[in-house]
């Protein structure tokens, strides 16, 4: 029988979150969503806060938490390089203390608790695609790492307190996902190409272009949370969430090229650190387990996030207020 439940995303005014808590909330469920706005904004939720049912907290996961909750989906932390490098203390301060402050409450409620891991883990992989029970190539000292290995700790932190308390966990490792209402600026490549393109500046290539990603487009990846969060317990974790299909960012750039019509050229930046190089998503464990697999293309997924894009620029609306 459908329980309504009281739900608590925390980074749930980020770009997956917000599109979480309204999944969450238009299945009739109370959510409260728990953010410091360090990247996240009230522009994301707008639609949602005339709904009873839901409640913000403003807060910061590295302080612990006081909640009365049926389940916890644990999003905290900037998720672009340009973000999670402006503090690499606070990241990974948000990441280790953030996720004992989420287990601490799983422990104490008897609850649920989702940890939003990421491809990261793995680094620049040796492996190709990415399969669960691959250890991961990571420069524990880069530029990188303090994502990186703060994303590891949490999910060595969420397996501990499995092991040694018991508590009911799940772990997504989440690849690029992109749609609207990412940050147009903050320098991640799907957003960054679409508004250089629909501005008509220079598309920045890092490097040949030749290193790849895969691209998930946000629907897909809240259906997997989703799938994940309402599994059985026992589920084998952690679960790769991504879309396999592989591209190079040369590719990605003369796609979005193509698909705004636009005049842009395209120039060639440094390639940053410890940029991986390949990154594809094995994801058998999550179709066999969950019955669950990305639906939209690409090409489909790029459309809606162009129109997205074009939307706000020819509106006016400020940067920050996207
Ligand atoms: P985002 O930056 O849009 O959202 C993160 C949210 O967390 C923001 O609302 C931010 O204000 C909030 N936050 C950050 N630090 C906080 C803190 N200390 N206390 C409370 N709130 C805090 O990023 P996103 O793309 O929505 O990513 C959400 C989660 O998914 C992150 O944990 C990220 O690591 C993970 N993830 C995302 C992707 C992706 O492609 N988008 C890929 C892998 C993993
Ligand atoms: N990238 C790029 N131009 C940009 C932004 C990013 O070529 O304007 C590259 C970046 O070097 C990386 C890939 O695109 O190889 C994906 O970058 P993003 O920051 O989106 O995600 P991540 O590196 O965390 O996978």
């Amino acid at each position: 029988m459908f329980r309504t439940k009281r739900i608590l995303v925390t980074g749930g005014a980020g770009f997956l979150g917000s599109f979480l808590c309204e999944s969450l909330l238009a299945d009739g469920h109370e959510v409260i969503c728990l953010d410091n706005f360090h990247t996240g904004a009230r522009a994301n939720l707008q639609h949602l806060l005339h709904n009873p049912r839901f409640e913000i907290m403003r807060h910061d996961v590295t302080l612990p938490i006081h909640a009365e909750v049926d389940e916890i989906f644990n999003l905290a932390c900037p998720a672009s390089p340009v973000h999670y490098q402006t503090d690499p203390v606070q990241t990974v301060k948000t990441n280790v203390h953030g996720a004992i402050n989420v287990l601490d409450l799983a422990r104490r409620l008897k609850v649920k608790v989702f940890q939003a891991s990421t491809s990261e883990v793995y680094g620049d992989p040796a492996i190709h695609p990415q399969v669960e029970s691959y250890w991961g190539n990571v420069n524990p000292i880069g530029y990188r790492a303090c994502y990186d290995e703060g994303k590891r700790c949490a999910e060595t932190l969420f397996f501990d307190f499995h092991r040694q308390y018991g508590v009911d966990i799940r772990v997504a490792r989440i690849f690029n996902t992109y749609g609207p209402r990412m940050l147009p600026d903050d320098g991640r490549v799907v957003s960054n190409f679409i508004v250089q393109a629909l501005r008509g500046a220079p598309i920045t290539i890092y490097g040949e272009g030749q290193q790849t990603r895969s691209f998930c487009y946000v629907d897909d990846l809240i259906r997997g949370f989703r799938a994940l969060m309402d599994a059985p317990e026992g589920v084998l974790l952690p679960v790769n969430l991504g879309n396999p299909a592989e591209f190079t960012i040369r590719q990605l750039a003369d796609l979005v090229i193509e698909m705004t019509g636009s005049s842009s050229r395209i120039v060639h930046r440094p390639l940053p650190q410890d940029d991986p190089t390949q990154r594809r998503p094995d994801i058998t464990r999550a179709a066999e387990q969950l019955g669950w697999q990305p639906l939209i293309p690409l090409r489909e997924g790029l459309t809606r996030t162009i129109a997205y894009f074009d939307e706000k620029l020819t509106a006016g609306t400020p940067m920050r207020f996207m």
